[in-house]
């Protein structure tokens, strides 16, 4: 619980800038102590080693000039001796050539014998010094040598502690880190004040986006970072997109209710009419009553047109895909269409230019030729034809209706494959349009993927090109 709560803290964006800020202003910071901290400790050791060592030479040389070793008991060096030990807060042992410790300021280990490796390098005659930064002290051994021979007759080994340069370094520590807490509030009201500044227009954004959908405003403007101008730039394509979808929709809805409501007002008007007269003959009533059928037919296309359509929005996501035989298709539809186009005079012609079969929904296949094929029998002139021809190649299969009809206007074509569109809406009325067959028609073909060209020329005739893949290509 506790570690999803910091997660979500993470998240906020204002958090991470706050953190990011105090990361750049402390940790540079508390780099600098560190390394000048440990700059300063390694250059006090050795300014410490380099006074040390040049004491411990000179008093090398008069220790050897006074013959010490012989006889330890001299004034002037063991004054000089108590005095290095006492300025360096350290430990002087005089050792001569039998590893005897012939004095040692602390009185502790005198003639006792010393062999470490450090005093035995500076018998053959080097001078060794050591920093135990644990322990806190500096250890040199220097060879005493006479001056006509090189070897070394005894060693001096001096220890100094390094209290005092810790003590100062605690010191140093301790004024940075007041700097260090102090410059670390200043960056953390800056890092807060910069990181809200910085988050601000995201928020206003959010605001803004809440007060489009209240209807306030109808425009998301926060020009603030490029980024911020992207957005507001894509979220007002989609809000407008979405408010012509919303458009569309109420005009859907304005539309079904007015054509439904059209063969409900003739059928009232029709009634209406008998009602209001007296001693009506038999016949009228019969024409009427066949008109108030008609009314009823009608009414029922429009609604099975409705329901074919909702029908296939909904079931855009599962076709019924099968291998189909397309030229037994088209025979089919065009067999149940002859009636219709024997009546109107129209002559209906089926040309395959090869045997075809392809992955479709044979239903909404045949829904979509069958409204195309419709149409051109309706929109025909009298002794008109109809020209089905199927064609394919390795990729597609091709289906052209053809029709010697009205034609449609130019201005007409990019409204054909709208609901409830018509060109001349009385005509259409006449001969049993609905408005719906292109949309539903188009929105089948769009589901097999596939494509609708028209191509029209008025009082000549139309020509509706289809092209949809052999195999269906699933999303
Ligand atoms: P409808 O049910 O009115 O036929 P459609 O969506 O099938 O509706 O067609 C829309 C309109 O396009 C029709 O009203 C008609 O004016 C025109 N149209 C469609 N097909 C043809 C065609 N083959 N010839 C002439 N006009 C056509």
């Amino acid at each position: 619980m506790a570690k999803k709560n910091i997660l979500n803290l993470l998240k906020n964006l204002k958090i991470r800038l706050i953190l990011l800020f105090l990361a750049i202003g402390i940790v540079p910071t508390a780099a600098l102590r560190i390394g000048m901290l440990r700059a300063y400790e390694k250059k006090a050791v050795s300014n410490r080693s380099i006074d040390v060592l040049s004491q411990a030479k000179i008093l090398t040389n008069q220790i050897v000039f006074n013959h010490y070793l012989e006889d330890s008991d001299s004034e002037i060096i063991n004054s000089q001796l108590k005095q290095i030990s006492n300025i360096y807060d350290g430990r002087i042992m005089v050792i001569d050539g039998d590893f005897r410790i012939v004095k040692d300021t602390y009185g502790l280990d005198e003639n006792k014998t010393i062999v470490s490796e450090e005093v035995m390098q500076s018998f053959r005659g080097e001078e060794i010094c050591k920093h135990d930064a644990q322990n806190g002290y500096i250890e040199m051994t220097i060879p005493l040598t006479e001056k006509e021979s090189k070897d070394a007759i005894g060693v001096l080994l001096v220890s100094v502690s390094t209290d005092s340069i810790v003590l100062n370094q605690e010191y140093l520590e301790n004024s940075a880190r007041i700097i260090e807490l102090a410059s670390a509030m200043v960056v953390l009201l800056v890092a807060v004040s910069l990181a809200r500044l910085l988050v601000r227009p995201f928020r206003r954004m959010a605001n803004e986006i809440v007060e489009i959908q209240s209807g306030y405003k109808d425009e998301l403007q926060i020009d603030t970072y490029k980024e911020t101008q992207v957005i507001s730039q894509r979220f007002n394509q989609l809000f407008g997109r979405m408010k012509v979808i919303d458009a569309s929709r109420e005009e859907f809805v304005s539309n079904v209710s007015h054509e439904l409501k059209t063969p409900l007002t003739s059928m009232k008007v029709l009634a209406d009419s008998i009602n209001g007269q007296e001693d009506v003959p038999v016949e009228l009533y019969k024409e009427f009553m066949s008109d108030i059928g008609n009314e009823i037919d009608r009414e029922t296309k429009i609604i099975n047109d409705l329901l074919s359509m909702v029908k296939m929005d909904r079931a855009a996501a599962d076709l019924n895909i099968s291998n189909v035989n397309i030229n037994e298709l088209l025979e089919l539809i065009l067999k149940r269409l002859r009636p219709i186009a024997q009546r109107q005079h129209v002559e209906l012609v089926l040309e395959s230019f090869r045997p075809v079969s392809a992955e479709v929904d044979e239903v909404k296949l045949t829904l979509a030729i069958t409204n195309l094929v419709e149409n051109g029998i309706k929109y025909n002139q009298p002794e008109g034809w109809v020209h089905v021809s199927l064609n394919a190649d390795h990729q597609y299969f091709y289906v052209k209706v053809e029709d010697s009809g009205i034609g449609i206007p130019e201005d007409a074509l990019e409204h054909i494959y709208e609901r409830f569109y018509r060109v001349d809406k009385s005509h259409s009325r006449e001969i049993g349009g609905t408005g719906l067959g292109l949309a539903i028609a188009r929105n089948a073909i769009l589901m097999h993927r596939g494509a609708i060209k028209v191509f029209s020329t008025e009082g000549e005739g139309t020509i509706f090109n289809v092209r949809i893949p052999l195999n269906y290509i699933a999303s």
